[in-house]
């Protein structure tokens, strides 16, 4: 168990890529660093939590709508969004090494190290950090960098290029060779379609658009998994409302926001943290964190962007963007909710992931104790044998149901090997066809977390499975503080 603890990230990529949850990208070429692709189970898994979300946003909320914009839009978008401008990172590079990194983020490391013991030191630091930071003053940032004698962890040397802005999209050419971006965020196909949606849904402030799709983002510092990747999805809403209803509905999405993260998981996982670093759009913001195996991290951001994109968006384009409502003609205020769909995954995946000592047999097993309704799969009918008509019958069951939920049909191991299988990619319950079966047209069912058995008539199945891991449940749990 020690081990399993020490290195229990290790053991959660290695679980990942064994049973088909994440593979990593081009690996037969040796990999891509930071880019992932998604198995047989992970693609399932992925497309529940999709559903869950997307379902939450646009059924329980009766004023929020969906769409799904295009990557590839025009620059004239990123410039006014201020995302040509402003998406930067900070970098520097050492020149022996020749490895890159955040200054910002090898000061904090190197000032946790070193002045553990001084709390002052260290507040003084972070405070001139975040004052540099905050001034955009790259040359005070080196100074503060030089002072500090940071060395390269690879080369061991002091060989510093000075520091820059680095921008974090992504350029790609069209046929003409002009370049094009890909986004770095859904959001602005929401508020480029402002308009469309409000026409053709006839909506009114104030109301909602979500949306799910890729992103891409050159990040400097990519690592840790699927938690900072340069492809990643992005489940987003923008909530469009009157601007002196800023703070209520900021802080309505917030809290409902929360209230959703703890029907995943448990309460002492998350955190919600107000944002001491603004991005660029934003005027109010706060990240919800949670408890990842290396820390305490961003899992979604909630910010008010105000009017400033559609303002932009509306100087830039020449086309009006406001409404005239309630004998008001005005630019609406906007409260986003955004939502690394990964890092849900991985918060999920490592959530669930347990090894557990089975005192009974002496045997330990690894199981993947998942929301029964983000399991991949739902259930699994099993023949206890692979002869005398039990698979035949465990077949006829499978085909009888296959088209209501995700099942698995599979005789290719005993049966205790069957039942690890499916702990192993968190199939909730397991229907074992036996001899019995032939006589009283029963089943064993097993439930993957308690690994109690009992005996269910084969016309229950349906109903059992749809009752156990069905979203209906849940959904009308949240709708409750919606
Ligand atoms: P971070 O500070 O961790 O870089 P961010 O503040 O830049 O994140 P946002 O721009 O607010 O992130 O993006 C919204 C959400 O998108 C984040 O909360 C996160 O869940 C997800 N996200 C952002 N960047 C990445 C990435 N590189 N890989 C995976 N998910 C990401």
């Amino acid at each position: 168990m020690k081990e399993w603890n020490d290195h229990f990230f290790d053991f959660l990529v290695s679980h990942a890529k064994v049973y088909g949850f994440i593979f990593p990208s081009s690996e037969i070429y040796g990999g891509l660093n930071a880019v992932y692709d998604y198995g047989p189970y992970g693609i399932e898994l992925k497309n529940n939590i999709k559903e869950f979300w997307w379902k939450t946003m646009t059924i329980l909320h009766e004023n929020i709508v969906g769409i799904d914009s295009s990557i590839l839009m025009r620059n004239d978008i990123w410039n006014a969004s201020g995302h040509v401008n402003e998406f930067n990172e900070l970098l520097i590079d050492n020149k022996d090494s020749k490895k890159r990194y955040r200054p910002d983020l090898l000061i904090k490391e190197h000032v946790e190290k070193k002045f553990s013991n001084h709390p002052k030191k260290k507040e003084d630091i972070l405070f001139r950090l975040s004052q540099s930071l905050k001034k955009k003053d790259l040359l005070d940032l080196k100074i503060l960098f030089d002072e500090l004698n940071i060395f390269d962890s690879i080369s061991k040397t002091k060989n510093w290029t000075e520091i820059r802005h680095f921008n974090m999209m992504f350029k790609i050419k069209n046929e003409n060779k002009k370049d094009l971006y890909l986004r770095p965020e859904t959001a602005q196909g929401i508020f480029c379609n402002f308009h469309n949606v409000k026409k053709s849904t006839r909506m009114k402030i104030p109301f909602g658009i979500a949306q799910i799709g890729k992103s891409f983002r050159n990040e400097i510092f990519a690592r840790k998994f699927l938690f900072r990747m340069r492809e990643f999805e992005q489940m987003e809403m923008q909530f469009f409302i009157l601007p002196e209803e800023e703070k209520r509905w900021y802080e309505y999405w917030k809290n409902v926001r929360l209230k959703w993260h703890l029907i995943l998981g448990d309460k002492k996982n998350y955190k919600l943290r107000n944002h001491d670093h603004l991005a660029h759009y934003a005027s109010l913001g706060a990240d919800i964190e949670y408890h990842f195996p290396f820390g305490f991290q961003e899992i979604e951001g909630i910010h008010s962007r105000r009017d400033f994109d559609l303002k932009k968006h509306e100087f830039f384009s020449k086309k009006k963007l406001r409404v005239f409502e309630s004998k008001k003609n005005y630019i609406p205020y906007v409260i986003e909710t955004s939502l690394g769909l990964d890092r849900l995954f991985l918060a999920i995946f490592s959530s669930s992931l347990k090894k557990e000592e089975l005192v009974e047999n002496r045997t330990i097993r690894i199981v993947l104790k998942l929301p029964s309704y983000l399991s991949p799969v739902k259930g699994a009918i099993l023949p206890l044998v692979g002869k005398d008509g039990l698979p035949e019958i465990a077949k006829k069951i499978f085909d009888e149901f296959k088209m209501n939920h995700k099942l698995i049909y599979d005789q290719k191991e005993s049966i205790g090997k069957l039942y690890r299988r499916q702990d192993a990619i968190g199939t909730p319950l397991c229907f074992t066809v036996d001899y019995k079966t032939i006589e009283t047209d029963t089943v064993t069912m097993r439930c993957r977390d308690s690994m109690k058995q009992k005996r269910i008539h084969i016309k229950n199945i349906s109903r059992i499975i749809e009752n156990e891991t069905g979203l209906e449940k849940i959904l009308k749990k949240l709708s409750d503080f919606i």
